[in-house]
């Protein structure tokens, strides 16, 4: 489930940025976070499609244009309904540039517990969760390296 009853957002210049506003998000206890980069040319700015009632997620690089699935899940179901995440904010972002990040709680076990989803706007700085979701298995070192 997600935060959507309790928004909050932060702003920062950089992609580590979102690192530190994950840190302070309420509620959670992440011991790592680690910023998106496009595996084919190295760029951090994406587009991206979200399900978070369904915990999946894909970024499309917007300088190469290279596209992959994150974490766990590498197509979409039909019963999928994704969205492309936008600025909660400003309405300079219409191209729906950001900065990603995936956030991880951990079990006892060291296996991955709870993911978070970071965004910042690149056009207005604004960084927010647009979403996190449980993970119910493990192991989760698999899902865990694709980020
Ligand atoms: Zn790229
Ligand atoms: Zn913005």
């Amino acid at each position: 489930m997600s935060n959507d009853n309790n928004p909050i957002f932060g702003h920062g210049y950089h992609p580590e940025d979102i690192i530190k506003f994950l840190d302070e998000y309420p509620e959670n206890e992440i011991s790592k976070t680690v910023i998106v980069k496009c595996r084919q040319c190295g760029s951090n700015i994406f587009t991206c499609l979200i399900d978070a009632f369904e915990g999946v997620i894909e970024v499309g690089c917007t300088a190469c244009g290279t596209k992959r699935f994150l974490l766990d899940v590498d197509e979409w179901g039909d019963e999928d309904e994704p969205e492309y995440v936008e600025c909660p904010l400003c309405e300079e972002n219409k191209m729906n540039q950001f900065n990603i990040a995936v956030g991880f709680v951990y079990r006892a076990s060291g296996d991955v517990k709870w993911v978070y989803i970071g965004n910042r706007c690149i056009s207005c700085g604004v960084i927010e969760s647009c979403g996190d979701w449980r993970i119910n298995y493990g192991p989760t070192d698999e899902m865990e390296s694709n980020v």
